[in-house]
């Protein structure tokens, strides 16, 4: 029943006055239309070993070394399940503010000759965890339908013929990743651009890493994406025929793969035809999608609770336990320090996104002024804060805004202490950083004016481009004199000054 419409968390809300993701017209990718999308996560879970074996669960080994008997289905062969990855999922539940319940393992019946048991265990009707949320940087809401436990498959090579498994002299099998827990994360349709798409994966992945659920590498395939997307006039309140997107390596496949798929569905509608439910395949190379099967040729799995397990039924004590053992997640992060700095969501989040919110928080608390704060961490701290304390940030940009510092001295200096430590003032006064005072720089303007009078008379003709042009030089000149010690500010202030007479 998901993805019928008015089930979406964020238009439930959307009813109770809050944000509605798609009032963003800018993020149109075809005028009057409107892209609606939803996203199916699956990320391997950061055990030691198997969900239902003791196997070990390791990305990169030599073929067919991390297997066992679970791993293969050998006939006889029993799962056990693993207390590490439910304990995980849990965690992801939590931080997803999901229910989490009461869950039954399932057969889900299929042919894959990397899947050796001809079935994957998952979960169906009764998830792990049942519908939560999650809020992205700019603090938007997305709908979460569920969170379920699953086991990897394998992985097949197709050798020749460019690796296209119809072209292919042999294939080979590897089942290393076979048995290997994930969690499949079920957006709820709330996302209406491949920007809202990309944003919502980072987020995603940020909690799990943060939570230690999984590494979230997509180049390693710990972390994958299929892509559900359906176009609609905007302003029609049914949603429209979907297809899902599979193949998708990467956040700027992702962003491509939607952009791609809501123009094929918006031509279809508008030459006359209709969009027909299908799977299709991302082909990063060719830039488009491929049909792999429609709606009518979709598997049966034939799903039935599986009988060698238990239903798994984690008690309160349990839940409550690993809630009260979660870090801080991105969210809390982002909304302390907006607090803190008077911001909002969104301009906290690069600072959170590079791990320096402590930095800041603490920062402000010793009395740092906030957006010199955030623009340091924005600009000059993009390689990370180093040596750098709180303390010694705090005084930078005290003696920065007191005048003691300009903005250049500040950055020279902000470089010395990340890599060295140590404190500003002194670090400042080794560099031969002394405040200039104010008379100081007027003897210094006054005799380049009256150096260069005619560029000064063009400076004040009142012309638009040269008062420009003569600015950047007089600034220049005045930044030799001053070797370069001069606050860039005051300078402007004093020629505006002297100018008007
Ligand atoms: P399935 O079982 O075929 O995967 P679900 O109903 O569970 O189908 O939906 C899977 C995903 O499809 C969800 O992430 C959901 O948000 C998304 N989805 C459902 N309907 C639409 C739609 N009309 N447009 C875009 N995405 C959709
Ligand atoms: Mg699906």
């Amino acid at each position: 029943p998901s993805g019928t419409p008015g089930r979406g968390w964020i238009r439930d809300r959307a009813d109770r006055g809050s944000d509605r993701m798609s009032d963003d017209a800018a993020t149109e990718i075809v005028p009057g239309w409107e892209t609606v999308i939803g996203l199916e996560v699956h990320a391997e879970l950061a055990t030691a070993t198997k969900l239902f074996c003791d196997a070990p669960n390791q990305f990169g080994g030599e073929p067919n070394t991390n297997i066992d008997p679970v791993s293969l289905g050998l006939p006889g062969s029993l799962p056990v399940l693993n207390e590490q990855a439910v304990e995980l999922a849990i965690r992801v539940g939590l931080a997803l503010h999901c229910r989490v319940q009461r869950s039954v393992f399932a057969r889900k019946n299929y042919f894959y000759p990397d899947m050796p048991k001809d079935f994957q265990i998952s979960q169906f009707d009764l998830p792990i965890n049942g519908e939560g949320w999650l809020e992205m940087a700019d603090g938007r809401q997305v709908g979460i339908e569920r969170a379920h436990l699953e086991e990897d498959t394998g992985k097949s090579t197709h050798v020749g013929g460019g690796g296209r498994i119809h072209e292919a002299g042999h294939s080979l099998v590897d089942y290393n990743r076979a048995g290997v827990p994930l969690i499949e994360i079920v957006g709820a349709p709330d996302l209406r651009s491949a920007e809202d798409a990309r944003a919502y994966v980072s987020e995603l992945r940020s909690i799990l890493v943060a939570i230690g659920a999984s590494d979230g590498k997509m180049e390693e395939g710990s972390m994958r994406v299929d892509c559900n997307v359906s176009v609609r006039p905007m302003g029609d309140p049914e949603l429209g025929t979907r297809c899902e997107v599979k193949n998708i390596n990467s956040l700027r496949s992702l962003g491509r793969a939607i952009v791609y798929e809501s123009r094929r569905q918006v031509d279809l509608i508008t030459s006359g035809d209709r969009v027909e439910q299908q799977t299709r395949h991302w082909d990063e190379d060719e830039g488009r999608t491929h049909k792999l099967r429609s709606k009518e040729e979709a598997y049966d799995y034939r799903y039935f609770p599986e009988p060698d397990l238990v239903p798994l039924d984690p008690s309160v004590e349990w839940i409550e336990s690993v809630r009260s053992a979660l870090p801080m997640l991105p969210r809390e992060r982002r909304h302390r320090l907006a607090d803190a700095a008077g911001v909002d969501t969104a301009t906290a989040s690069l600072t959170v996104e590079r791990g320096m919110d402590d930095l800041a928080v603490e920062a402000l608390a010793a009395g740092a002024d906030a957006g010199r704060v955030l623009v340091h961490i924005e600009n000059n701290l993009a390689d990370g804060s180093g040596l750098l304390t709180a303390a010694a940030f705090a005084s930078l940009v005290a003696m920065e805004v007191g005048g003691d510092l300009t903005a250049t001295q500040a950055k020279t200096v902000l470089a010395v202490l990340v890599v060295d430590g140590g404190e500003p003032a002194e670090v400042a006064a080794g560099m031969g950083f002394e405040a200039m005072d104010d008379g100081a720089l007027e003897a210094i303007v006054d005799g380049l004016i009256a150096e260069y009078d005619e560029d000064w008379a063009a400076f004040t003709s009142g012309d638009d481009k040269e008062r420009k042009k003569k600015s950047g030089f007089f600034v220049g000149q005045i930044m030799k004199a001053t070797n370069g010690q001069a606050d860039g500010r005051a300078v402007n202030e004093l020629l505006a000054r002297r100018a008007n007479g």
